[in-house]
């Protein structure tokens, strides 16, 4: 991933690809305080840039530094680093970490810094698992309370837990894992929300204790338009069984069905086919 042409925006610059590199004694590295986005890119426009951006922020700020750039600066850099790629559909990265400056687990020494790239990232997904559904299999790992880690945040930190998990749940033969909460509830996958299908109805975990996404939030409203009910609640385990539909949301997998979670199994039904074709039709719809 290193070794390529381009360019990526650094502290305010465009720097060659291969030179956008870091000292080892970097603070980001050794206390794992950094924080990133993931936003895609459709047609060569950035889907929900502003709220990225925002989240971003957001995120340092639950990390207790702030960013040397403002949202403005942010986006702009953005947009020209994906124009400056010539990407049509791919994906952003942008990410902020504490640097060399200091070493030493206090963070208030080291100076923010951020940095953005992009590349081509059609999918994720074969077109086949769009359409079967990907497998899910419960992780022993589970996503911290609120008051052990700062949940509400697209933070490093936090994504030791999803790869330990995703990791797991390859070797187990899965395409991805389920995280339970705190609480034995039933919070996310390793990088999206989890949406259940009862009838017509969609029933969603309440984000106390994970990331809310862009994409759930999209999710929540086209429901709205379509007139899909929607229950925000807290969601057992043992209730896996009472559903008839099941996919994830995220920037990255979009709408993905999932077609079974451990010995659970879920059709790609009419419910599901809905929103995806909706969400389709509104990251297209935004560029016209
Ligand atoms: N949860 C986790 C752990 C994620 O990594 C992501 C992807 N950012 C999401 C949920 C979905 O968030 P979004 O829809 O904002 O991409």
């Amino acid at each position: 991933l290193d070794d390529r042409d381009g360019v990526i925006w650094l502290d305010g610059r465009f720097v060659p690809w291969r030179d956008a590199r870091l000292h080892v004694l970097t603070h980001g590295l050794h206390y794992g305080g950094s924080v990133f986005e993931g936003e895609r890119v459709y047609d060569g426009h950035v889907f929900k840039l502003a709220e990225h951006t925002r989240r971003l922020h957001e995120s340092a700020g639950e990390l207790g530094y702030r960013l040397p750039f403002t949202e403005a600066e942010l986006m702009d850099a953005t947009l020209e680093v994906v124009r400056r790629q010539g990407i049509g559909d791919g994906y952003v990265r942008p990410v902020a970490w504490r640097g060399s400056e200091h070493i030493g687990v206090a963070g208030g020494n080291a100076a923010v810094h951020v940095a953005i790239a992009t590349w081509e990232w059609p999918h994720v997904f074969s077109a086949e698992a769009k359409e079967r559904g990907i497998r899910l299999g419960t992780s022993r790992w589970r996503r911290p309370s609120p008051d052990t880690a700062p949940v509400r945040a697209k933070a490093a930190s936090l994504y030791n837990i999803c790869t330990l998990a995703r990791d797991e749940a390859h070797r187990f033969g899965y395409d991805d894992a389920l995280l339970l909460d705190y609480r034995g509830q039933i919070a996310e996958a390793t990088g999206a929300n989890l949406f259940l299908v009862v009838g017509e109805t969609l029933h969603t975990p309440v984000p106390d204790c994970f990331l809310a996404g862009i994409t759930r939030t999209t999710v929540l409203d086209l429901a709205g338009d379509l007139g899909i009910p929607v229950v925000e609640r807290h969601v057992r385990p043992e209730e896996l069984g009472a559903f008839d539909e099941c996919f994830l949301t995220g920037t990255a997998y979009e709408i993905q069905p999932v077609r079974s979670i451990d010995q659970y199994e879920y059709r790609t039904g009419k419910t599901t086919t809905a929103v995806m074709e909706a969400y389709g039709r509104l990251v297209h719809q935004v560029l016209a």
